[in-house]
């Protein structure tokens, strides 16, 4: 790449195009010269298309006739479960290893609208399931700050794209923390809109009540870029909302609420301290901290653990290998309903089905599934109760651990889904989250990404815009 095309955020790339000091096809080039270059390091890309060239050719077109949005010949990468018409989408899973899209998300019609350049699908757990991308039929995505390591996951492609410089931004998909996570351990910024921000039409759903497609970007300000082009109401999904208008924060002190019990267990060290320098960055910024309490967050990960395979187990019921993706042919109908989900999903999809089938049979429904969703409830409440008091975000680690080793938790489940403690309770309770990049913990010789959270109320992903670029300026300062 040359060496000035590198680094690039949305903010200088338009700069560049808008000057023409580079062609879109120029950019898209360096872009795919270091694709060739370091992916099969990484492999953070399953598919780099074919058309790039033709996309920012038709992206420069725009440009000369003075019609420009945006996003006009930005280069981005997109997560393998997010459809694009003609390309594959595969969810890293064999049982859509073939599945090419027969429509556009409305994510995707809407940057198209824009111009944007689609370089290829990035690597995921298998349908989004796992925070670590050793999930995904086509194996890990490596960390590019340590190739020994996990890029986090579910979106590790997403992150390792954007922070290797393989991708101006990157869309990702969040149910439980798969944007913000891996943006925290790669070192890029991940945002987790509020429920019903952005359309899920053309997002292959895990858990649909949680799911939320989102930016992962260099900055905070490239983020809310990616936000504001894929953002706001769309007739082919009932639960999208309109954009909000915001009430402006700009000259207002920010109150930022820390649940300080929560963090006293399980917590990295180094991810603690590195907590409390960026406490005292935000301090000398002018933002108050103040101590807070939301009693059941405690619980948010075992309500967690319930409602998203309830709603897996139903979402993946429709991979029954007659429709589209993988068959397996049999004796008999239930045997090839059988030897195509054995055959078609790996072994951490087969367990959250088993265990969301579990959740919701008669006689276990109200035990598991009906209290998970009464104290899902509470746990709205309790945010609700914080914000009533005068806080504008609350703010914690985005992970208690920098990224771990390929192959450490793999064989427990229960220590992975552990490391989802300060993600999942977003998800639960609808609000906009954002982690940014908050400095490095060194281990075995590399300097490795920390990222913290701010959680903000329903619909003001402004706030977190606002906090997100002071803390920004803080902690560089
Ligand atoms: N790591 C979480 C899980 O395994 C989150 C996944 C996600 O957000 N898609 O479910």
């Amino acid at each position: 790449m040359k060496s000035d095309l590198a680094h690039l955020t949305i903010a200088k790339a338009r700069e560049l195009l808008d000057r023409g000091d580079v062609s879109a096809v120029e950019l898209a080039e360096a872009y795919l010269d270091r694709i060739a270059k370091e992916n099969p390091k990484l492999n953070a890309y399953l598919e780099v298309y074919d058309d790039v060239r033709e996309q920012a050719k038709a992206a420069d077109q725009l440009l000369a006739a003075g019609k420009k949005a945006a996003l006009t010949g930005i280069p981005i990468s997109i997560k393998d479960n997010i459809l694009l018409k003609g390309k594959i989408a595969s969810a890293a899973s064999k049982m859509l290893a073939n599945y090419t899209a027969s429509y556009d998300a409305t994510v995707i019609d809407r940057l198209k609208k824009q111009g944007a350049v689609f370089l290829g699908r990035t690597n995921m757990d298998e349908f989004a399931m796992g925070g670590s991308t050793e999930n995904s039929a086509l194996g890990p995505t490596k960390n590019p700050h340590d190739i020994s390591r996990v890029p986090g996951g579910s979106s590790g492609g997403a992150a390792a794209s954007v922070a290797a410089d393989l991708a101006v931004a990157a869309l990702g998909s969040d149910t439980g923390g798969s944007i913000r996570q891996p943006a925290s351990f790669c070192g890029v910024v991940g945002l987790k809109p509020t429920y019903g921000a952005v359309s899920r039409s053309g997002l292959m759903a895990m858990a649909s009540s949680l799911d939320q497609i989102g930016p992962l970007a260099k900055t905070v300000a490239d983020a809310e870029i990616l936000f504001n082009a894929i953002a706001g109401r769309d007739p082919k999904d009932a639960t999208t909302i309109d954009r909000p208008v915001a009430p402006a924060v700009a000259n207002k002190k920010l109150v930022v609420g820390v649940p300080r019990d929560f963090l006293e267990k399980g917590v990295d060290p180094d991810v603690l301290k590195n907590f409390e320098t960026s406490l005292a960055a935000l301090k000398s910024a002018g933002v108050e901290i103040r101590d807070v309490t939301l009693p059941n967050l405690k619980y948010s990960l075992a309500v967690y653990y319930v409602v998203m395979p309830a709603e897996v187990s139903s979402n993946l019921a429709r991979f029954d290998g007659m429709r589209y993706g993988l068959h397996k042919d049999a004796p008999t109908l239930l045997e090839e309903y059988l030897a195509t989900r054995r055959e078609g999903f790996g072994a951490e999809s087969r367990r959250r089905i088993m265990l969301g089938t579990y959740v919701l049979s008669t006689g276990y429904y109200d035990a598991y599934y009906g209290k998970a969703t009464a104290v899902r409830e509470l746990l709205k409440s309790d945010f609700a109760a914080v914000f009533a008091q005068g806080v504008d975000c609350i703010l914690t680690p985005t992970s208690p651990t920098p990224a771990f080793k390929i192959g450490e938790k793999s064989a427990d489940p229960l220590a992975m889904y552990l490391a989802d403690i300060f993600t999942v309770s977003a998800n639960l309770v609808t609000l906009p989250a954002i982690s940014v990049p908050s400095g490095f913990a060194k281990r075995d010789g590399a300097q490795l990404p920390l990222g913290i959270q701010f959680t903000a109320p329903y619909a003001r992903e402004d706030i977190l815009f606002t906090i997100g670029k002071l803390f920004e300026q803080a902690n560089n300062a």
